[in-house]
């Protein structure tokens, strides 16, 4: 068994999705990709991703996703 071919807390970074989220100031409907922390609404708002993912502790997370968006999502 591979643990990088298995984890499932990284799917949505390794396979990036679009969400709609709602912009809590104007309303408006604001495209956020899974892999983002956070976008910024036409009003100047930002949003945040309620990506909760493993990134946050697992000790493979480098490994897992990559060191390149390992450090994008860590800062
Ligand atoms: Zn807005």
């Amino acid at each position: 068994m591979t643990l990088i071919d298995k984890c499932p807390g990284t799917i949505n970074i390794r396979t990036p999705t679009i969400e709609i989220k709602n912009c809590p100031e104007c309303g408006e409907e604001v495209e956020i990709f899974s892999d983002e922390k956070k976008a910024t609404c036409k009003c100047g708002f930002t949003i945040f991703n309620d990506l909760q993912s493993c990134i946050e502790w697992c000790r493979y997370a480098e490994e897992c996703i990559g060191e390149e968006q390992f450090r994008k999502l860590k800062k």
